[in-house]
């Protein structure tokens, strides 16, 4: 384990890596990485590398823009992928300005700050992301939506055909200190999930934005295209990111209650409450593509009223069956296309403010509610996901807990993305219009 520039330094000798990659990741979820030889690895683990923040998106800012990037020692790794011209290592940096001071729009910052709320308040948050994704044929070096194979869930060969691709992943993801607990098939076509063991918020949000570049360099390395689109095939099932969650309080789980109700503790319940509340403007950031909202719609697994439940798998949070130390409550709205630092901090902050107000959650719908008329569920007060980009947008813009939890410069960027994004989206004219109306009207 790698805890101090020593070690770095060992490692790096002992198995003679060449170049490091210092990866941070923008407003929007993509990360990024600027490459140095190994010898600026001193500069970096001292003084950090600079580099032009105003290239990057949502990292603009008029008055800076030499912003410097500082490794996060633990997060070193040796990318285990060959590499003819030297080992590459990673190491997933903090951003800081040039008079010394951490960015305010820096994602991992945002999160660091609410894990620090929550330790003020002796908390420590769990989360265990399940990401979905798709793996689609090329041809003639283009990604199609060909899907790679047509087996069905948890099927195994001959009709899926990618179980060797996922050992590849796994088995990468395991050199790279993944602590892997399942992978399996997933509903659709060309569909599959690989499950990690859950940790504190930061380590996760890393590990998810690790997740997706290990597994589209497999992919590639195959001659396929991985995709975390939320929903690339309109007659298929999505794919998700559910986050998993529980609190822990000095080592114990704080979501379980031996004697409670359904044997979950009030906290528990308080922090659902919490979520349910923030859960429209959470969207916005959980849900940040055109494309996420083609996921949240009935008949597909996906949720859409914004509900909890027992082991109820139609409910936006589901509580599943384990208890004891896997008690957890599950949210099934985010999709792997969103920022997961700024979706923790959101989650999170959402559900402390629960926790602190002691909210009340309201009653568990432990029925299918995809099976209630409109009428059923208004008397029931069920209420729904934004079913677009903008609508969650002004959600978010009104919601004073998410915008003092993201900080002006997320929040406002947050916003004029997902309204740039709705723009671009209503502006065109789509195939599916000139089909319907052009023969007819
Ligand atoms: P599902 O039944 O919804 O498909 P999975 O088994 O695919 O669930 O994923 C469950 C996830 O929950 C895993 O990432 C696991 O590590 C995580 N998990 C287990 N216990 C906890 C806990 N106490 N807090 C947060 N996450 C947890
Ligand atoms: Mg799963
Ligand atoms: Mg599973
Ligand atoms: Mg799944
Ligand atoms: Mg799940």
């Amino acid at each position: 384990i790698i805890c101090n520039k020593e070690d770095v330094i060992k490692a790096i000798e002992t198995n003679n890596v060449k170049f490091i990659r210092l990866q941070f990741t923008d407003i929007q979820g993509v990360v990024k990485d600027v490459e140095i030889p190994v010898t600026q690895i001193e500069k970096a683990l001292t003084t950090g590398i600079s580099f032009d923040g105003s290239s990057i998106e949502g990292f603009v800012r008029i008055d800076e823009s030499d912003m410097v990037l500082k490794p996060d020692i633990r997060t070193f790794a040796i990318l285990p992928w060959n590499n003819d011209k030297g080992l590459v290592a990673r190491m997933i940096c903090d951003i800081y300005m040039p008079n010394g001071k951490e960015f305010e729009a820096d994602p991992r910052y945002v999160l660091k700050k609410v894990m620090k709320e929550a330790e003020e308040m002796g908390y420590e948050l769990n989360v265990g992301p399940e990401l979905e994704f798709f793996l689609f044929e090329k041809i003639n070096g283009k990604a199609t939506v060909v899907p790679h194979d047509y087996g069905r869930y948890f099927e195994f060969a001959p009709t899926d055909l990618a179980e060797d691709i996922r050992r590849e992943i796994v088995l990468t993801l395991m050199d790279l200190n993944f602590d892997i607990e399942a992978s399996h098939h997933e509903v659709a076509f060309g569909q599959h999930e690989i499950d990690f063991k859950y940790g504190d918020a930061l380590t996760t949000a890393d590990n998810v934005m690790t997740f997706k570049y290990v597994t589209r360099t497999i992919a590639k390395m195959h001659g396929l295209h991985a995709t975390f689109m939320p929903k690339p095939i309109a007659i298929e099932n999505g794919s998700g990111m559910h986050v998993n969650l529980s609190l822990s309080k000095d080592g114990e789980n704080a979501f379980y209650d031996e004697n409670g109700d359904m044997q979950i503790s009030e906290t528990a319940r308080q922090f659902i409450a919490g979520v349910l509340k923030h859960i429209k403007a959470i969207s916005c950031i959980a849900n940040p593509l055109v494309n996420s909202y083609k996921r949240l719609i009935p008949g597909y697994e996906a949720p859409v009223y914004i509900t909890w439940s027992g082991a109820n798998r139609s409910s936006l949070i589901r509580i599943p069956s384990p208890r004891g130390k896997s008690t957890r409550t599950e949210l099934r709205s985010p999709d792997p296309s969103c920022n997961p630092y700024l979706t923790f901090a959101a989650i999170l902050a959402a559900g402390l403010e629960g926790v602190r107000n002691k909210m009340d959650p309201g009653k568990i719908m432990d029925y299918n509610i995809f099976d209630l008329t409109k009428q059923e569920r208004a008397e029931r007060g069920i209420e729904t996901l934004p079913s677009t980009i903008s609508e969650s947008a002004d959600y978010l813009e009104n919601d004073e807990l998410l915008k003092s939890t993201l900080g002006e410069h997320v929040h406002d960027n947050i916003l004029r993305l997902a309204r740039a994004e709705w723009d671009a989206y209503r502006t065109q004219v789509h195939d599916w219009e000139i089909q319907r109306y052009l023969n007819t009207i």
